[in-house]
Order: C-alpha cells, then sequence, then structure tokens
C-alpha cells in the first residue's frame, strides 16, 4: 500500500509550530479537546441516522474510549463516531477551516512579542493540533460510517504528514499519541497514568453525554489479574441538576467545553419553565464578541435537545438575531426528536419558547443594567451593537423597540461618558422639547464640528453617534419618552428658545434675499448640492453640510456604499453663515461676476471644506489640493 506525502497548509503550520513550541502552561487541555471532537463525531452520525437508520450498521452503543499505556507511552483516545474519508481528513485535518481558530491566528499576528503569543495559546482551544503540545508523533486512524475503506495519517508535527490506506474493523476515529519523555513520569504530567487520565476526565468532560470509557486491572484474592471497563463520566446533563446543586467552576467548565468558549462566561441564564411549554434552556453571553460575530461566515443558535437528547446544533429559529451573541441549549420535551430544520422554522412551540428566552434575556440585562453598572458597560462594549442591530431591525415593531430602548447606551458631550436615553432626559432642562444627537467619526470630531459651537454656547447635553449603526438606531428609536430625536446633522434641527428661532427665521429671510447669489454657487459646485442655504446654526464656523430631513443621512450613505448599494444618496445641502467674513468675500466675487473663474473656485472650496468637516474625501480632491496650493502662493 502507498505512502502519500502531503504537506500542511501554510496556515496549519503556523499553528502547529506555535503548539509545538510554546510553553503551554495548561498541558492536560489536549485530552479535553480530543474528547470533544470524539463527541461531536458521534452527535454527527446520531444526527445523520435520524434520517438514515442503516448507516449505524447495528451498533448504536456508543462510546468513547481512553487507553493510557506506559510500556508503548502512549495515550489512545478513539470513538465509533462518524468517521472521515481520505478527503474529509486532508481537508479537516491538513487545514484551518475553523473561524475561532483563524480569528488566534490573527490576534497571534497582531501580537508584537513572544510573552503574550503563549499567554494567547493558552487561552485558545486549539482543537486537534493541541494533540502536538504532549505527542511528538500523532496517528489518526479513521473509518467512515457506512464506508468500508479506513485511513491512517501520521504526523510529528513538522510541516508535513502521511496518508495511507489500512484496516480498520469499525466505523470512528482511532487516535494514539506518541507521549513526549517529558510526559510518562513525572506524576502529574504522567499522561501514560490511568489515574492521572481518570481524574482529567472527571474534571474536564464530565457532562459529555457518551460513555468515556477505560480498562481497569483489577487483582483478585488469588493475584489473578482481569480487565474491568468503567464509565468514568457522569453523562448527567447540567442543566438537568437543580441550580443550587451547580457550583459556578460546573457552569463555567460545561460552557467552555460545549461551546469552545475560552473565557468564564460574563452571564449565564438556567431556567426551567413548567406549564403550557415546558424547557429547560441554559444560556450564557460570552464574555467577549467572538471576531466574526457580525459576518456571514458566524454561525448563531442555540443546541437542542429533547428529553435530555441530543437533538441538533446551531438551531436558529429560537432567538432573533440580533441575540446572536447569545450561546446555549434548550431542552424540550415538547420536541419531537426527529424533527427538521425546515419543520422547525415553523414549530410553534420554537417560536413560543423562542420568545419566553428573548424576553428573560432581556429582563436580566435590565436588571444588571440598574444593579452593576460597571459589569453592564463591559458587555455594552462587547455587544451592544447587537442591541442597536435589534432596534433597527424592529423599525416598525414598536412593543420590541420599548423593551430595547431602556438597554440601549450613547456617550453624549457630558464628560463623554455612556449614558441611558433615561439619564439624558432627567438631566434635560424644563426648556428643551427635543433629544439632541449628533453624527461623527469620534466624540473628539463631533465635539470640534461647527454645528456644534451653538448646543455648546447654550450648555445643551447631545448624544455622539460614532458608529455606523448608531444613526439607523437612533433614527428607529425616533422618540423616547415624548421627546423627538432630533439629529443636529439634518436640516431640520432648530433649537426651541424664542432667540434661536428669531435667528433662524432671520437666516430664512437672507436665503430668499440672497437667492441668485446662492443659486450661483449651486451652480458651480454642481449637481453634488442639493440646495445652499444661509443658516443661524453656524457660531464662528464658515460653512457645514447638513442632509434633508429624511432620506439618508451622510453617514447612511457611507454604510450603504460599504454595502454594495451605492444609490441610497443623502440629499446634501450646504449651509453658509451669513455672519462669516467668508460670506462677505463670496458675495465680493459673486458681484464681479458669477462665471468669473476667482468665483467658481472659491464655491469649489468653500464645498470642500464642508465635506472635510464631515470626514468626507472630495471627489476632486486633487484640484481642490491644487487651488489650495494657489490660495496660499497669492
Ligand atoms: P473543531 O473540532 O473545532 O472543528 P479541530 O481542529 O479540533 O477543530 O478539528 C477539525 C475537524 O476535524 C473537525 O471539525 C472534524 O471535522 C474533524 N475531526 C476531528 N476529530 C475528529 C473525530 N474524532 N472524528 C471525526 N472527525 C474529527
Amino acid at each position: 500500500m502507498s505512502v502519500e506525502k502531503l504537506e500542511f497548509q501554510a496556515e496549519t503550520k503556523r499553528l502547529l509550530d506555535l503548539v509545538v513550541n510554546s510553553i503551554y502552561t495548561n498541558k492536560e487541555i489536549f485530552l479535553r479537546e480530543l474528547i470533544s471532537n470524539a463527541s461531536d463525531a458521534i452527535d454527527k452520525l446520531h444526527f445523520e441516522s435520524l434520517t438514515n437508520h442503516d448507516i449505524l450498521g447495528g451498533n448504536e452503543d456508543f462510546e468513547i474510549f481512553v487507553v493510557p499505556d506506559e510500556g508503548s507511552k502512549t495515550i489512545t483516545i478513539s470513538d465509533n463516531g462518524i468517521g472521515m474519508t481520505r478527503g474529509e481528513v486532508i481537508s479537516n485535518i491538513g487545514t484551518i477551516a475553523k473561524s475561532g481558530t483563524k480569528a488566534f491566528l490573527e490576534k497571534i499576528r497582531e501580537s508584537e512579542n513572544k510573552d503574550s503569543e503563549q499567554e494567547l495559546i493558552g487561552q485558545f482551544g486549539v482543537g486537534f493540533y493541541s494533540a502536538f503540545i504532549v505527542a511528538e508523533k500523532v496517528e489518526l486512524i479513521t473509518r467512515r460510517a457506512g464506508e468500508n475503506s479506513a485511513v491512517k495519517w501520521i504526523s510529528e508535527g513538522s510541516g508535513e504528514y502521511t496518508l495511507e490506506d489500512c484496516e480498520k474493523d469499525s466505523r470512528g476515529t482511532t487516535i494514539i499519541l506518541h507521549l513526549k519523555e517529558e510526559f510518562c513520569g513525572k506524576d502529574e504530567f504522567n499522561f501514560t497514568d490511568n489515574y492521572v487520565i481518570e481524574n482529567l476526565i472527571k474534571k474536564y468532560s464530565d457532562y459529555i453525554r457518551y460513555p468515556i470509557k477505560m480498562n481497569f486491572i483489577k487483582e483478585d484474592e488469588n493475584k489473578n489479574k482481569t480487565v474491568e471497563v468503567r464509565t468514568i463520566n457522569s453523562m448527567q446533563p447540567l442543566w438537568t441538576k437543580n441550580k443550587s446543586e451547580i457550583k459556578d467552576e460546573e457552569y463555567e467548565e460545561f460552557f467552555k467545553h460545549q461551546f469552545h468558549e475560552w473565557e468564564k462566561p460574563m452571564e449565564i441564564f438556567h431556567t426551567k419553565a413548567e406549564g403550557t411549554t415546558e424547557y429547560t434552556a441554559l444560556l450564557c453571553i460570552p464574555s467577549h464578541a467572538a471576531m466574526n460575530l457580525y459576518y456571514a461566515d458566524y454561525e448563531p443558535g442555540l443546541q437542542l435537545y429533547s428529553r435530555h437528547v441530543f437533538i441538533m446544533n446551531k438551531c436558529k429559529d429560537f432567538l432573533p438575531d440580533y441575540l446572536r451573541f447569545v450561546k446555549g441549549l434548550v431542552d424540550s420535551p415538547d420536541l419531537p426528536l426527529n424533527i427538521s430544520r425546515e419543520l422547525l422554522q415553523q414549530s410553534r412551540e420554537v417560536k413560543k419558547i423562542g420568545k419566553a428566552l428573548e424576553k428573560n434575556i432581556l429582563k436580566q440585562l435590565a436588571k444588571i443594567l440598574k444593579n452593576d453598572r460597571e459589569k453592564y458597560e463591559k458587555f455594552w462594549n462587547e455587544f451592544g451593537k447587537s442591541l442597536k442591530i435589534g432596534v433597527y431591525n424592529n423599525l416598525y415593531d414598536e412593543k420590541a423597540k420599548d423593551d430595547l430602548k431602556d438597554l440601549l447606551l450613547f456617550t453624549t458631550s457630558k464628560e463623554n461618558k455612556l449614558s441611558t436615553l433615561a439619564e439624558y432626559v432627567e438631566r434635560m432642562p424644563e426648556s428643551q422639547k427635543k433629544i439632541y444627537c449628533a453624527v461623527g467619526s469620534s466624540p473628539e470630531t463631533i465635539s470640534q464640528m461647527p454645528q456644534m459651537e451653538l448646543l455648546k454656547e447654550r450648555g445643551i447635553e447631545v448624544i455622539y453617534l460614532t458608529e455606523p449603526i448608531d444613526e439607523f438606531a437612533a433614527e428607529a428609536v425616533k422618540k423616547y419618552s415624548d421627546k423627538e430625536i432630533q439629529s443636529i446633522n439634518r436640516e431640520d434641527f432648530e433649537l426651541d428658545d424664542e432667540e434661536s428661532k428669531k435667528e433662524k427665521t432671520v437666516a430664512e429671510e437672507m436665503t430668499k434675499s440672497h437667492e441668485d447669489l446662492l443659486k450661483d454657487v449651486k451652480n458651480a459646485i454642481g449637481e453634488e448640492v442639493f440646495e445652499v442655504r444661509l443658516t443661524s446654526r453656524l457660531k464662528s464656523g464658515a460653512v457645514c453640510l447638513a442632509t434633508a430631513a429624511q432620506g439618508p443621512s451622510l453617514n447612511m450613505e457611507k454604510t450603504f456604499a460599504a454595502m454594495n448599494n451605492p444609490f441610497m444618496k443623502a440629499m446634501r445641502i450646504l449651509e453658509i453663515n451669513p455672519n462669516h467674513e467668508i460670506f462677505k468675500k463670496l458675495s465680493g466675487l459673486h458681484a464681479l461676476g458669477k462665471d468669473s473663474a476667482e468665483f467658481k473656485d472659491f464655491c469649489k472650496l468653500l464645498y470642500a471644506q464642508a465635506l472635510l468637516i464631515e470626514g468626507i474625501m472630495p471627489n476632486n480632491s486633487v484640484e481642490i489640493a491644487n487651488k489650495i496650493a494657489d490660495l496660499m502662493t497669492r
């Protein structure tokens, strides 16, 4: 039988290199990772057998076997799960598909020094590759359920591996780790010792829902030795126990194992419901947002069980998409065991449970916000974007929005701190009728915007909308406690006091009386601006851009463009301060001739300024730069 030599994909090589050469503080995690893979492989087979019972070939006794062996200095982990075909071995073991591992490599790449590399490595579960923390050589023999041929994969963790056909009696995967010398002798790190391994299984893999078995040698009175097979894990699903009986560490270990989390969760929800719909849910908010949380390759969803029997992973039909960061499982006797994904989508039970879970999660978040502000802000920094997406996704569902409005935090001009809408409203002076917000790339940029000057002068607090989603969310909220939310970047912005109103009327009248001038300014700039006006909203600033009261704003336009939708354009209105020296100059140039190059250049530069204030690159940037150079040398 020929032996084929293959190379690992470059990314895998790098990962292996890191694993093999790093001083992993937690050497023992390899066992948890391999057992977890074995359990996943059995899950997959179980799932496939729901629609294709024959695949089990009469063997339904799922199990995982762990055999440490002092003599050969090996530890062998086998399962009778789904196994892999030759092609699957190449694509699953030879390459890194897993987004978590990819993200991990990204982080490693970003990290500057060796120390933080090692810290990072210790935090991530690197799955199968963790075998190389303790092994100098790994053999993997696997046979796909339903197939007759088996394949053997061998690697020493360097750049390459070999593949050859081989014999295997039954389906599943057997992994033989040839342990490095240091893991064959020393007490707690002796991974050839039955008791060391037994303890590790109890510690990390107790909840694995398939029996993890080991051989123990028993001696009777006559010193006859027999082999006794024992199941090491309790297999009792954690969520079936009473809350009061479960220690925090147990919950934490459970989430780490079950959901490949590398840190303890930020918050855990364990709820049992009885009555018309019966279910138990064990959910968590992870302590950090997954790096791909908002990307298409992130797979949200909860694990689904019926009467403690696993049905499927990543069921998306329970929680609304904005809660995609929530991980966990639902166990309900009301769901049939062999339900398909399609039927699940239409299931009334699933909808009911999902609604209840969503409500519960929001209620818990409200509680944290009320009782532990620091924790809530930590949550907000990780997952706030999700709640804002939630508001936007519920644009037309006032009730759903109501539940979310109170959970939103925004940075405001008051000491640049996070604030709820309720807190903002609470601070509003009696005379202020609206909630004001402003859009920009950072609090600093917004605070320097010319539009802000007037509000600062009047001592009015402004909500900063700095993330692309912020403005969408704020506009979806529309109103909070009867106070309208008003963007200061829109044309309909005005302050409520008498003086401001008077000033606004004056500016409107001036706009009318300078109609010709303003029309010529517009013509000089071109199609890009919808209108040119005089404004009372500027103090020392010369110009600013506003957008129409309805439709996309400048920020929205950017977001749409990034989403390949270049047709959603903001209606741009150039506003000029009539009290600024620049307006006199503009009028003067206009009087000399609306077709003169000087007047036209002046208009273009005015518009470019307004764009720059908004952080927008003028289309004709080179032309503008040249005009500035001209001005500077004049
Ligand atoms: P992860 O399990 O997180 O996807 P791993 O690196 O641990 O990442 O494993 C890569 C892939 O190899 C798995 O997704 C699975 O398809 C396959 N695999 C690993 N171990 C087994 C096993 N015991 N039986 C079948 N397939 C396995």
